[in-house]
């Protein structure tokens, strides 16, 4: 990435549309883990969008490994991809703030609140104007917090 300031959203929209392309080509952290400790489903019907994630959460509650496989739309691909990218190697409770966080800005009418900053996750935020698209981007999301939280279901968009 060059230093060179973004000449216009246009430019930015470009960068993320990239990013997300590349995240959906090659999903880092994709597959299964050896040793894992919590473990997810999501579904997303209204796509067709299916994902497992893993974790290895360790006595400090910090997120020491994931993974995910399954398969589904570039978005929902791109988002599991960049979601193991952002909270490996961090607690819990940050995982849940970026949870919370990512949802709020893609779902909430007033555009949503930042508990922490997104970074690369701000190239999701584009689904925000597809509706349909919100579903794929945030079903890792809620995989997430399931296998955090322990629920034994599938994580689905069309339940909460
Ligand atoms: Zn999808």
């Amino acid at each position: 990435m060059s230093a060179v300031a973004f000449e216009n959203n246009d430019e930015l929209r470009e960068l993320y549309r990239e990013l997300i392309l590349d995240h959906a080509k090659s999903p880092r952290h994709f597959g299964k883990l050896e040793e894992m400790t919590h473990q997810a489903q999501g579904i997303n019907p209204l796509c067709g969008d299916k994902l497992t994630l893993s974790l290895a959460i360790d006595g400090t509650r910090v997120i020491r490994d994931i993974a995910f496989e399954g398969s589904g739309c570039a978005i929902s691909v791109a988002s599991a991809s960049l979601l193991t990218e952002t909270v490996v190697g961090k607690p819990v409770d940050t995982a849940l703030d970026y949870f919370s966080t990512l949802t709020s800005k893609l779902t909430d009418a007033d555009g949503g609140t930042e508990n922490v900053d997104l970074g690369k996750l701000r190239a999701l935020e584009g689904v925000r104007e597809f509706p349909s698209r919100v579903k794929c981007a945030t079903l890792a999301w809620h995989a997430l917090r399931s296998a955090i939280n322990e629920h034994p279901e599938p994580a689905s968009t069309e339940q909460d």
